[in-house]
């Protein structure tokens, strides 16, 4: 099934729950906008024209918000998905955000920094009558970062004529960013997984987990759960997976991830490593498992075995429709993407708020704030999950789905 297919499943358990219409239902699921352009370019030096999207799923809560990926499995039922899942997880936050997402198929490994800034700029060009500061303000994802944000700030604001810093989040620090944004998304997963495991009566310095990937979220996420004094056994990336009975030094891996090769956990060596697999990773025997990857990873073959305790989503749809039925079956927590992997966006609209004021925060205020924000959702959450007598997931939709409903009542659009 499709991440979209998944969506839809994830979207409808909860409008059952809520006997939902179907023209509200349609109103609810179908994007506002889709967006589609060509782009020309090049790859490894040869002339070549690359597909982009942006997706403008819906606007009834504020401008329309999420980020920009470069990856060669882009298209765009997926953007359209994952379009929607940011209009649910600015909304469950009470961010005044709707959802978007956007992204070029595209495979950043065979390109030169000189053909991403290509790419970025003209994208960036292509969308400009589309967005804007109030409009729909995109982010990094998969595969985009600070630079590239840089690149397309700069193009903005010499279109525009004046400066476009709220047009686009998770900007580095020196150009208008946030302190903690890089660190946020992760660090919510490691939060709210941390929170979740004390509800079922297991506190941090007792805890083991999983991390699956080491890049933006994954290596922050291992970061926070080690610094919480969790023991954090299993990581892996696209290079391979490493465990170690006793814990492995997270701090060492990340001082050694800043220089090696493409970033990669690969050829880090500490006593008792050993190389397991993304499956042997997956279904480990520990307390927290926190897929901070790519979608779909945890299909039915896989949840029937996995072993941890509690699930803290940080990649966008990693468990697929029919494994969050066998692991909600098996009774394993799991905290949706939709709450746990939103300390990015919550953090990337503190960092457009103090652009619009012309100030800066503190790391200690933005994270503070942030995990306040997060740990008050997860308890909601978790309230409605036990009033309905249903998963985290479809409690959050639930509350997610009736705050914009609210919204576009007010509207008169439904
Ligand atoms: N790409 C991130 C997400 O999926 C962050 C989006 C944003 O900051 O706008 O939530």
């Amino acid at each position: 099934m499709s991440l979209l297919d998944n969506v839809k499943v994830f979207f409808d358990q909860a409008a059952k729950k809520m006997a939902i219409d179907d023209h509200v239902r349609q109103m609810l699921e179908e994007p506002d906008r889709i967006i589609e352009v060509k782009i020309p370019g090049t790859e490894n030096g040869k002339p070549k024209v690359f597909r982009g999207y942006r997706v403008q799923h819906n606007n009834a809560r504020g401008p329309y918000k999420g980020g920009l990926r470069y990856h060669p499995t882009v298209e765009m039922d997926e953007v359209v998905a994952l379009a929607g899942l940011m209009t649910w997880k600015c909304s469950l936050l009470n961010v005044p955000y709707g959802g978007g997402k956007g992204g070029i198929s595209c495979d950043p490994t065979k390109m030169t920094r000189q053909e991403l800034e290509a790419i970025s700029r003209a994208f960036i060009r292509q969308l400009m009558p589309n967005i804007g500061p109030t409009v729909d303000v995109p982010a990094p994802d998969v595969n985009t970062d600070g630079q590239i944000m840089a690149w397309m700030v700069d193009e903005a604001t010499q279109i525009a004529g004046e400066s476009m810093l709220p047009l686009l989040t998770g900007k580095p620090v020196s150009m208008g960013g946030s302190l903690g944004r890089t660190e946020s998304t992760g660090y919510g997963v490691a939060r709210v997984g941390v929170e979740a495991l004390k509800k079922i009566g297991i506190e941090p310095k007792d805890a083991t987990a999983a991390v699956q990937g080491f890049g933006k979220v994954g290596g922050w996420t291992a970061a926070r759960l080690y610094k919480m004094g969790v023991k954090v056994v299993a990581v892996s990336d696209i290079s391979g997976g490493y465990y170690c009975k006793d814990g492995i030094n997270i701090e060492d891996l990340m001082k050694y991830t800043a220089t090696s090769k493409g970033h990669l956990i690969e050829g880090f060596s500490a006593p008792g490593l050993t190389k397991i697999s993304n499956d042997e990773l997956l279904t480990l025997d520990v307390d927290l498992l926190c897929p901070c990857a790519m979608e779909n990873q945890i299909d039915p073959g896989v949840a029937k075995r996995v072993r941890a305790k509690v699930i803290s989503e940080g990649a966008n749809g990693p468990v697929t429709a029919d494994g969050d039925a066998v692991l909600t079956e098996r009774g394993i927590v799991v905290i949706p993407d939709i709450l746990a992997n939103a300390g990015g966006v919550t953090v990337s609209y503190f960092e457009w708020v103090q652009n619009f004021q012309h100030i800066s925060w503190t790391f200690d205020e933005v994270i503070n704030k942030m995990d306040s924000m997060m740990v008050n959702c997860l308890n909601d959450v978790w309230e409605v999950s036990q009033k309905e007598k249903c998963s985290l997931r479809t409690a959050a939709f639930i509350l997610s789905i009736t705050r914009v409903i609210e919204a576009m009542k007010l509207t008169g659009k439904i």
